[in-house]
């Protein structure tokens, strides 16, 4: 197997910049090329992607090492090499802007967490579509205040963030105890009151044997995706997928300049529990599936995983919030797709509306039948 885990060089961590080689200014990753590019002189430098294979690692392995490393040291302190200046960045980021000059500064992670990222799918969408993206789901959110609707973005600055992910792989096999429901009918005598009289009725009434099953489902789970970031909602971070991980390509850090990029949050072991959760829902039609009949009760599994392994990859977002009355409501959008998840504020004023119409539609809809006498045929008159 492969080692992931490295132990941490003593130092300061290295920064990477990637300056112009005609102007010296800041060359920065241009979404949906292959290039960095000079934003005062246009010069263009092409990135090289590493001819490598995205590798899976043991994640047992991964464990023990983990639980072998030195702990981290924590965030050191860079010197942006541009204006002098010493700052610390955020305790989750270690790609960002010199908050003094602006300069995009791109650091390594080794020194900060034991496993580093091995992959990246780098932005394809620019801020601009993104915008536009976003721009178009506020147009068609249902009931959306028309304020929000009409929301110009233009002084709204996207942020464009490489979020840590974990994926797992895993063979699972599944040992379950329940029930198989299987639906029969029967006869039955029943007392129903007409025109004033008691009579009795013979009905097929439906019942439910139910017979204890036991039994095995297997499945091989390839690369279920779990968020590492807690700076963003994990709700909205869960519903961007799916992301094409087809298209990893090694890690490299000029995909990095010019955007934020922050540490995994959420650790390997947490990591996959998460994962297993995901896998649990899966693997619970599985076993309904196994069990077939017409209801299904599952008492108890137990699943045993084996061959896990994980990979470690960086997938990128633009991100923002936009204030309304007084609240702030997170976006997100996938910077692969353009798909855009989000928060959103009700215009109660519009719902209350729309049922009050409604209501309107449903007594001219009544007076109009009563009055082409459809109600009376209904009412048997
Ligand atoms: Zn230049
Ligand atoms: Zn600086």
């Amino acid at each position: 197997m492969f080692k992931a885990i490295k132990q941490a060089p003593p130092d300061n961590p290295k920064i990477d910049r990637f300056p112009c080689s005609k102007c010296g200014a800041l060359l920065t990753f241009k979404p949906g090329t292959q290039h960095l590019v000079c934003d005062y002189c246009g010069e263009q430098n092409q990135i090289e992607d590493r001819l490598e294979v995205i590798q899976e690692y043991d994640f047992h392995q991964a464990l023990v090492e983990l639980a072998r490393a030195k702990p981290a040291v924590g965030i050191a302190q860079i010197q942006c090499d541009a204006c002098g200046a010493g700052f610390k960045f955020a305790n989750n980021v270690h790609a960002g802007e010199c908050p003094f000059c602006g300069t995009a500064i791109v650091t390594g992670t080794a020194q900060t967490k034991p496993i580093t990222p091995k992959s990246l799918l780098p932005f394809k969408i620019n801020e601009q579509q993104a915008k536009q993206e976003f721009k178009r789901w506020l147009k068609g959110l249902w009931f959306a205040p028309s304020k929000v609707k009409k929301y110009t973005d233009d002084d709204a600055k996207l942020k464009g963030v490489y979020i840590p992910y974990w994926t797992y792989d895993s063979d699972t096999e599944t040992r379950y105890f329940g029930a198989r429901g299987d639906v029969y009918y029967v006869n039955q005598e029943v007392q129903t009151v007409r025109e004033g009289r008691v009579i009795y009725e013979t009905r097929q009434v439906p019942q439910i044997q139910w017979t204890p099953v036991q039994g095995r489902v297997a499945r091989f789970f390839d690369d279920v995706l779990v968020g590492a970031s807690t700076s963003l909602p994990r709700q909205i971070l869960d519903q961007l997928e799916p992301w094409d991980l087809a298209n990893l390509v090694p890690y490299n850090e000029s995909y990095l300049s010019g955007f934020t990029s922050e540490y995994y949050q959420v650790n390997l072991d947490q990591g996959f529990d998460n994962a297993k959760r995901k896998m649990e829902s899966v693997i619970y039609q599985d076993i309904a599936f196994d069990i077939g009949g017409d209801q299904q009760r599952i008492d108890q599994f137990n699943t045993q995983h084996s061959n896990t392994t994980y990979k470690h990859c960086l997938l990128p977002v633009w991100s923002a919030a936009f204030r309304y009355q007084q609240k702030a409501y997170h976006f997100i959008i996938n910077g692969r797709t353009g798909q855009v998840q989000g928060e959103r504020p009700y215009s109660y004023w519009k719902i209350g509306f729309a049922i009050f119409f409604g209501v309107i539609v449903l007594v001219g809809l009544l007076i109009a039948m009563e009055r082409a006498g459809v109600m009376q045929d209904v009412r048997g008159y």
